[in-house]
């Protein structure tokens, strides 16, 4: 059985996830940025936290955390590398490790980039991945520590997951993200398509996070480094795609 995944707005543009295991009970939260949204999820759907899942250090990730502590008794799982600068931590994990959540196993994937630690959590058999701040809908985090190489090697790893697994990734950015998006591979009738859906849902305030590994890599510029027509558009053709991808994050940091 999958685990049921629901996705909660917190402060202005944030989301919080809870993965849960009807059979076990067992129930995670992946990243606290806000108490009160979470904690009242969790009080209306009755359900219990078993494991609280930290992507990265920064504060918009981590600063509910204490307050819902208070509140539930969970195991708290965070990069090793990051455990000096993340809250205290239960289970410290790294690249390649795995680990129980009800029926799933699952895998830690090093997504460095937007930070140097930050950490996705992929759930092979719900087909889902939550990515925080390195891959996002139509987007990619910023590169605060990481290098443009260092972010590329990691967004090809998500990349190469199975096409229909759901990205729960951390923020709300989506909208201006497809008009950046626009600029650099404007042809793109899908991400065309997906930009007026995107403009529909948030007409609607509807959220446009989670979204799939298909819909990314048909219409994300930040997978799509190695695409000929981007490549073309940017007077880069036949360039190493982590050089075009460099240059995609660099305007889109201007634009
Ligand atoms: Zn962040
Ligand atoms: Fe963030």
């Amino acid at each position: 059985m999958p685990l049921e995944i629901v996705t909660i707005p917190c402060l202005s543009d944030n989301y919080a996830f809870l993965a849960h295991d009807a059979a076990s009970g067992n129930t995670a939260l992946i990243d606290a940025p806000e108490a009160g949204p979470i904690l009242a999820e969790l009080d209306r759907r009755g359900w219990t936290l078993s494991h609280v899942l930290l992507t990265h250090h920064h504060y918009d990730h981590v600063d509910g955390l204490p307050a819902i502590l208070e509140k539930h008794t969970a195991k708290v799982i965070g990069a090793a590398a990051d455990a000096h600068r993340l809250p205290p931590l239960d289970q410290q994990v790294s690249d390649g490790d795995t680990f129980e959540l009800g029926g799933e196993q699952v895998q830690v994937l090093d997504v460095s980039g937007h930070t140097v630690g930050h950490i996705a959590f992929y759930m092979p058999q719900s087909a889902a991945v939550f990515t925080a701040d390195s891959l996002m809908a139509l987007g990619c985090g910023r590169l605060f520590e990481g290098t443009a190489p260092q972010m590329w090697a990691s967004l090809s790893k998500l990349a190469a997951l199975p096409d229909d697994t759901i990205v729960c990734s951390g923020h709300e950015y989506t909208q201006s993200n497809a008009k950046f998006a626009l600029t650099v591979d404007p042809d793109n009738a899908a991400l065309q398509d997906r930009a007026a859906d995107i403009d529909r849902a948030r007409a609607a305030n509807e959220p446009t996070v989670p979204s799939t590994l298909a819909l990314e890599n048909a219409t994300n510029p930040f997978l799509r480094a190695a695409d000929p027509a981007i490549q073309a558009h940017l007077g880069m053709a036949g360039a190493d795609p982590a050089a075009v991808f460099a240059e995609i994050r660099a305007r889109k940091d201007r634009f």
